[in-house]
């Protein structure tokens, strides 16, 4: 991606890994932060520019009152049924892959931020996002705690966050690709040390980069 910022850093991890969250304090520290998992939710608003699609395909049973998908309802059908994931997929990712990588070419052209994380939660699976990243930022903990920690701030069963992990990659298949890794194994103070240290080595990283393009 040509650009006046020269590092995309493409930040992924399991579900409740911690990725929010270590996006968050990267933005604190002045990153530019472009998350799939925002776009995809401003794109099934009630406004969202996958509506017409997904009603046309799902029917409006899939609505909440106000307009906007039923995230749960989908989520349920989508697990009942592969091939309704398959359309809905088919539907999304498109648009979430055209609308985040237009967002990173913004960012990076704005040239405000020393340079941008883009926050894909299925960035190994899909392999979609490859070539728009420089490198991979893994964020791991225990599959425990990630259990632990997505049914404590959601409604979801054990089972549940067992069935949405078993769609994702393992922790040793994400581990195996990361460029960086992040532990978010202990407290939140913990993970701030490792944010840092990164937050240093990716302004060091675009500054050469950067310098290499414009030889
Ligand atoms: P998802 O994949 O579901 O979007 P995520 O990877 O973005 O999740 P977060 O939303 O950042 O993960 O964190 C999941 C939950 O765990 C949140 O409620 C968050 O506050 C909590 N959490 C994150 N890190 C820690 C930590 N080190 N200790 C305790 N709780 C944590």
């Amino acid at each position: 991606m040509s650009s006046a910022v020269s590092l995309i850093v493409g930040l992924t991890g399991g579900i409740g890994s911690g990725k929010t969250s270590v996006a968050d304090r990267f933005a604190e520290l002045g990153a530019a932060v472009v998350d799939t998992d925002v776009i995809a939710h401003e794109l099934t608003s009630a406004q969202g520019a996958a509506m017409p699609a997904i009603i046309q395909t799902f029917g409006g049973g899939v609505l909440q009152k106000d307009g906007q998908l039923d995230r749960a309802a989908m989520r349920r059908l989508c697990f009942s049924d592969p091939a309704m994931r398959n359309s809905l997929e088919a539907i999304l990712h498109p648009l979430i892959r055209s609308e985040s990588v237009a967002r990173c070419r913004r960012e990076a052209n704005a040239d405000h931020a020393p340079y941008v994380l883009l926050v894909v939660p299925l960035l190994i699976e899909s392999g979609a996002y490859h070539e728009h990243i420089d490198r991979i930022l893994v964020v791991d903990c225990d599959e425990t705690q990630q259990i632990a920690r997505v049914m404590a701030r959601s409604a979801l069963s054990e089972k549940e966050v067992h069935d949405i992990m078993a769609t994702q990659a393992s922790r040793a298949q994400r581990l195996a690709v990361a460029d960086d890794v992040l532990s978010n194994t202990g407290a939140r103070d913990e993970l701030l040390i490792g944010i840092q240290a990164l937050h240093r080595r990716y302004i060091e990283l675009g500054r050469r980069a950067g310098v290499t393009e414009h030889v």
